[in-house]
């Protein structure tokens, strides 16, 4: 304020020049309500306004970041006691979880390191996970976030096109990123980003340059510098890029970039290349999903070139791993085992009724048989438990009912009344 009164050949001009015009603008005299003179130039009141918007969001952004009462407190933990914590939250996929929880450790070990008189620069280590969809690639990534208390987003590959062509710029990702931990900038910039259905954007056909490649090979390209640790001007409310929208800068050097997808067919491309005898797939369903189960534990960057990866890409995600197809055993655990299973979180739900829900063993097996027979996988049984509970759940609350038993019968009626009945696949 008492800058503005300093100046005293400012003043509220209000004059019926019309010559005059905002210098920001360019809206003239007559178009504006109040015209401000400055030394060299006016300012409307249009702008004043847009000014301060944008003041204030700088501000915020500023003290967001340098505020040391953030949320974000980074927790590093040693390999084996992030693997542990996995342990808690997803079943199985073991060595993934080991893979990652070493390749998370160095990722942040390297952020806390000094710049070394030797010169050694450990190098980013950008995670890439192949498996089967529903097997917990997401639920991986989360729960390292969780951890480690680090902003984190989940964004899908599939809505990036190369920039300049309808869809989003890969920068949009940040702006997610920077949007789940309230533009805390300092934060998101040591954040994870999962991004899903990267085997989506693989390149398309041998000979890329026939047509123009806009969702695949280009949108690649355009996340080549993003992985590898750039300064990108962010949206912050997304959308594309204009001229009049404050961009904020976040430095992707820190960011851990954690890649998914299900390369179907990758199974194929690496029983060709150890000479496995690729014919033996179209036998039966089980040894097939044995022998997908086999080989995809021995895939690498090799046969994601293969699939259509560019080998800059591969280059910046070298930390390659698998998860293993859920069987019925795995997909039983996952009702049960977990800190918040499904399980354990209808347990509680009705709990908070008053109501003591006992499901018997049979309709765990139950349920299972289901996720498999329709091809749901892990994401499935919720729906399920939802389509054997939701009745209870609508008509009890409210009784004087203390308990429910689930048996096998009910369950059953329960399901063949639900619209998943309807979903069982040929
Ligand atoms: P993906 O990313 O591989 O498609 P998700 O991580 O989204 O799969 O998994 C979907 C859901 O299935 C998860 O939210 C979780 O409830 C369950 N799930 C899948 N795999 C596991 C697992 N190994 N352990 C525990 N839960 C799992």
């Amino acid at each position: 304020m008492k800058h503005w009164q300093s100046y005293n050949y400012i003043h509220l001009f209000m004059a019926k020049q019309s010559h005059l015009h905002c210098s920001f603008c360019g809206r003239s005299r007559d178009e504006v309500k109040i015209l401000i003179a400055g030394q060299e130039g006016h300012i409307c009141e249009n702008c004043v306004e847009h000014a301060q918007e944008i003041i204030a969001q700088e501000l915020n952004i500023r003290t967001e970041s340098g505020n040391t009462n953030s949320n974000y407190k980074l927790s590093i933990r040693k390999p084996a006691e992030i693997k542990k914590f996995l342990d808690d939250y997803i079943i199985g996929q073991d060595e993934a979880k080991k893979i990652l929880s070493v390749a998370v450790y160095n990722h942040y070990k390297r952020i806390g390191q000094k710049q070394s008189a030797d010169d050694i620069e450990i190098e980013k280590s950008n995670i890439i996970m192949v498996g089967e969809t529903g097997t917990g690639k997401t639920l991986l990534a989360k729960t390292i976030a969780k951890m480690l208390n680090v902003p984190f987003a989940i964004v899908d590959a599939t809505v990036f096109t190369e920039a300049g062509y309808v869809g989003e710029d890969v920068e949009s990702m940040l702006t997610r990123l920077l949007q789940n931990c309230n533009y805390d900038v300092t934060a998101a910039e040591r954040g994870i980003v999962y991004v899903d259905e990267i085997d989506k954007i693989a390149r398309k056909g041998d000979n890329p340059s026939i047509t123009r490649d806009v969702s695949g090979e280009g949108v690649q390209q355009g996340l080549l510098k993003m992985l590898e640790g750039t300064e990108v001007l962010v949206p912050p409310q997304g959308g594309r890029k204009h001229p009049e929208q404050k961009m904020i800068k976040v430095d992707t050097k820190n960011i851990l970039f954690i890649c998914g997808g299900a390369f179907d067919g990758v199974d194929r491309i690496i029983a060709r290349r150890i000479n496995t005898n690729a014919i033996g797939f179209n036998v039966n369903k089980e040894q097939q999903e044995l022998q997908r189960k086999n080989l995809l534990q021995f895939v690498n960057a090799q046969d994601l070139k293969s699939f259509g990866l560019i080998p800059e890409l591969l280059g910046r995600l070298p930390v390659v791993t698998h998860l293993n197809p859920l069987d019925a055993e795995t997909l039983r655990n996952i009702l049960t085992e977990p800190k918040n299973s499904l399980i354990k979180q209808y347990n509680r739900l009705f709990e908070l009724e008053g109501i003591k829900l006992v499901i018997e063993e049979e309709v765990l097996d139950f349920m299972v048989n289901k996720a498999l027979e329709y091809k749901l996988g892990a994401r499935g049984l919720r729906s399920i438990c939802e389509g054997v509970l939701t009745d209870a759940m609508f008509e009890l609350p409210g009784t004087d009912q203390t308990e429910l038993t689930v048996t096998l019968n009910y369950a059953e009626s329960m399901f063949s009344k639900s619209k998943l009945n309807l979903l069982k696949v040929a």
